[in-house]
């Protein structure tokens, strides 16, 4: 029997596809990626799982692991070979479990990111991983790229928030790790093996992620900066002041926002352009009120210090809402204005108004009229420093002509910083000779040795990371 015929007998033949438009899982979200499967697989169950990967080891065919398909950096579509399966957890999108007094939930790992958001808010719980892509990508997919996000600053990325795994491995046998533990030395830690693995150890198929109550208020405000270094000097101050009630800190550049007024025009823009705007999130246990309160005793203090030329305290959730939907349609709104170099830095907060200002300049000086479209969770010192073409160069000439170079100048000044060349999206495609450049040579053996005893045939994303 073939490996097609095979595939169909497990997962049935109308969850095979081989034939037709591929492209929602063989092309990238940023179509920068096309690849052609031998098959797409979605099985609807960990048993399938486990038998698709069982028949693809025996006849050697590499696997690559897919949920939302909303991955940045290409590793979550097939190479151009169409010898690859592409296994799309998408079938599996159950809530298997939520336990209100242990505070965990349990979902298969093709669930959508807001369906998980909305299962623990029907029980009066927050789940509080949240990211833009939030409506299509998926919690294996979260788990696998160790996702980020906007409430990092106060809850931590994926891996922070996730208790226990079910995956299966390279050899087609489940590792059942759904523990609710928070507290479990037995050992090495596999789970956190497979977090931020990117499809290349293990197919995640459940996890088991911590909740928290559900706060009474959040309350959104806008503030205008006139420098990095006065972003940063808020962020202190807002530390100071409202303590772990702080769950938000974004900065936005003003090109950035820009570009959100020209494509968006639509959207709420309350304050003067200024050079940069922060978005600050407060939640609060008390009330609305008492949250609005300390904002402006915040603002007020930051404005008399000089540090804040402007502000706005949203006067409704549906205001905070809007203006979060200004900050997470920069991404898109970069898409529409063309094709750009992007960049998911982090250097310690302390470091970053140097790092952008002796960055930008050198940037300048390399192509001059370059644009820097500069936003992101400045509380976990991660920025996204995109750049952009000058104004009337073809973006994609200039993705082909200057990514290297562009590239090189901003990763050396990241790690004259001690910074990280990847905060959040990962290797995938898009980095690996990267990884292979700048992670020290111990590190990388560690790594190939930790993939070599999970992996030994190499069949899980090959060429993707290591
Ligand atoms: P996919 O794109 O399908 O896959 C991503 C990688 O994980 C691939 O290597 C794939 O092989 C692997 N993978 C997927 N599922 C599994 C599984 N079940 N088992 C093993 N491996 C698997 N990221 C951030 O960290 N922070 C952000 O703020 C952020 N914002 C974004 C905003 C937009 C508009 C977009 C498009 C993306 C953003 N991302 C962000 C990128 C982020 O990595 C993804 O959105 C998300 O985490 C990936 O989930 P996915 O289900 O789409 O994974
Ligand atoms: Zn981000």
């Amino acid at each position: 029997m073939t490996l097609l015929a095979r595939l169909r007998d497990i997962v049935g033949p109308a969850q095979v596809l081989s034939n037709g438009d591929l492209s929602a899982w063989e092309l990238d979200w940023r179509r920068r990626w096309r690849g052609k499967a031998l098959a797409v697989v979605r099985p609807g169950s960990t048993e399938e799982v486990a038998a698709v990967v069982r028949v693809c080891a025996a006849c050697g065919t590499a696997i690559v692991p897919q949920g939302g398909n909303t991955g940045l950096v290409g590793g979550g579509v097939p190479d151009a070979s169409g010898t690859q399966v592409l296994l799309s957890l998408q079938r599996m999108h159950r809530v298997r479990e939520i336990d209100t007094a242990n505070l965990t939930l349990t979902a298969d790992a093709g669930c959508v990111l807001q369906a998980v958001q909305e299962a623990a808010r029907a029980q009066g719980l927050l789940f509080p991983l949240s990211l833009a892509a939030e409506g299509s990508c998926t919690l294996g997919g979260n788990l696998a790229t160790n996702a980020g996000g906007t409430q990092v600053l106060r809850w931590g990325n994926a891996r922070d928030l996730c208790l226990g795994l079910e995956v299966v491995t390279a050899q087609g046998e489940v590792w059942s790790g759904l523990s609710g533990l928070r507290k479990d030395n037995t050992g090495y830690d596999l789970r956190d093996l497979f977090v931020g693995s990117e499809g290349t150890l293990g197919i995640i198929t459940a996890a088991t992620m911590k909740l928290a109550p559900l706060p009474a208020a959040t309350t959104t405000a806008l503030a205008a900066c006139a420098t990095l270094a006065d972003c940063v000097a808020l962020l202190g101050l807002a530390r100071q002041r409202l303590g772990a009630g702080l769950t938000g800190f974004e900065a936005m550049g003003r090109f950035a926002l820009d570009l959100v007024v020209r494509h968006f025009p639509a959207l709420p823009n309350p304050l003067p352009a200024a050079p940069w705007t922060v978005l600050l999130e407060q939640s609060d246990t008390e009330g609305e009120a008492q949250a609005r309160e300390r904002f402006e005793a915040l603002l007020g203090a930051a404005l008399e210090a000089g540090i804040v030329s402007d502000a706005v305290v949203a006067e409704s959730l549906a205001q905070s809402q809007a203006l979060w939907h200004v900050r997470e349609s920069i991404p898109l709104a970069q898409a529409e204005e063309g094709v750009n170099i992007k960049h998911d830095i982090s250097v310690p907060v302390s470091r970053i108004p140097a790092f952008v200002d002796e960055t930008d300049a050198a940037l300048q000086r390399h192509l001059p009229g370059i644009r820097l479209v500069n936003f992101g969770h400045l509380g976990d010192g991660n920025l996204h420093y995109n750049v952009q073409a000058p104004a009337g160069v073809d973006g994609r000439r200039f993705l082909d002509e200057q990514e290297h170079a562009v590239n090189r100048i901003v990763f050396d000044a990241v790690a004259a910083c001690g910074g990280s060349f990847s905060a959040e999206h990962g290797i995938g495609a898009l980095k690996r000779d990267e990884l292979a450049a700048r992670k020290s040579p111990v590190a990388l053996k560690l790594m190939r040795g930790i993939k070599a005893a999970l992996d030994p045939q190499g069949l899980l994303n090959p060429g993707r990371m290591l």
